[in-house]
């Protein structure tokens, strides 16, 4: 039926829709609809109905976890106060289900799947594309809130930099991780060999499995084979090969077959703001050599490509343990 496609009610009072439903007056009169939250690029038409527009567009590489603290709470106000809520985009299909999805998430505390499952029980065409779908794992892990401190939002910041670096070979949103905070009691630090300058501490270091193949900073759950290999020389460094779940790695920092480490991109790594693919990594403090990174990966001495990579040599660096 004609309405059935154009607005689905997933639970009482919050639809999913296109944006036709968007726009027809009469659909919106007959639902009651009270709030608008449009995915995409739309302009409020209607008086009389609370209208808010997010511009993002349903390709896998837009952060949409970014904006679900934002739509949570424009629903979630709405909800509240009896009003009924459509969430719209274009075919009804990817971003406003996924944006739906997040809301039953968080006020259900589900998991992805079971709150997709709720939306196509409702509108069956429902499909959040896949990096929507890796985002709500993301969302699921932060436990339903957008934590931008959490270790694996920032590796997820980071494989989204490492991407549009090697796409468009500049980084619109340069997304450094903040120096380790003084006094802080993490179990390891590294800190500069001649001057003592703290770089790192543990949650800074990407862990690897030594061996051939590939890992690149992701968060992502549906690859986490971390065994698998490839021989060295049919690698290249393609980040969407092989993503491995850093938190799922094993605790391995001071294996002696590797001769860095790897780090997240720093903000005393000024050179970064430069916007080149490759450069040295110096000490903020002392200026003297302590590595390199790359964009596009590099390889370990134990044969990992890690992409993107920012390694410190170990012979640079210190790494001091410390006793709980
Ligand atoms: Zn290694
Ligand atoms: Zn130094």
């Amino acid at each position: 039926m004609y309405e059935q496609q154009h607005m689905n009610e997933i639970v009482p009072r919050l639809f999913v829709g296109n944006q036709i439903a968007g726009s027809i007056q009469d659909l919106l009169k007959e639902h009651g609809i009270t709030h608008i939250l449009a995915l995409g690029i739309f302009e409020p038409i209607h008086d009389h109905i609370i209208f808010k527009n997010i511009r993002i567009m349903d390709v896998p590489e837009e952060n949409l976890i970014q904006h679900l603290d934002d739509t949570f709470d424009f629903i979630h106000d709405a909800y509240e106060n009896g009003g009924s809520i459509l969430v719209h985009c274009e075919a009804g299909m990817s971003r406003s289900t996924a944006v739906v999805a997040a809301y039953l998430m968080r006020t259900r505390q589900l998991s992805p799947q079971a709150a997709l499952d709720m939306v196509k029980a409702k509108r069956t065409f429902a499909q959040p594309n896949s990096g929507f779908m890796e985002q709500l794992d993301l969302y699921q892990l932060l436990q339903y809130r957008v934590d931008t401190s959490h270790v694996a939002y920032r590796r997820f910041l980071v494989a989204g930099m490492a991407r549009e670096q090697q796409d468009t070979g500049y980084i619109v949103n340069l997304a450094l991780t903040p120096n380790p905070e003084a006094g802080s009691q993490s179990q390891l630090i590294v800190r500069c060999k001649k001057c003592r300058y703290v770089l790192v501490n543990k949650e800074h270091i990407l862990d690897h499995e030594p061996g051939k193949g590939q890992q690149a900073f992701a968060y992502t759950k549906r690859n986490t084979d971390i065994q698998s290999s490839t021989p060295s020389s049919a690698v290249s460094p393609d980040i969407h090969q092989q993503p491995l779940n850093p938190l799922l790695a094993r605790l391995g920092t001071s294996n002696n077959n590797c001769s860095s480490y790897f780090i997240e991109p720093m903000e005393w790594i000024h050179v970064l703001q430069d916007s080149q693919i490759e450069g040295r990594i110096d000490c903020p403090n002392c200026m003297s050599k302590l590595g390199q990174y790359n964009w596009s990966g590099a390889q370990c001495s134990c044969g990992r490509w890690i992409t993107p990579a920012f390694m410190l040599h170990r012979k640079q660096v210190d790494e001091i343990k410390r006793r709980r």
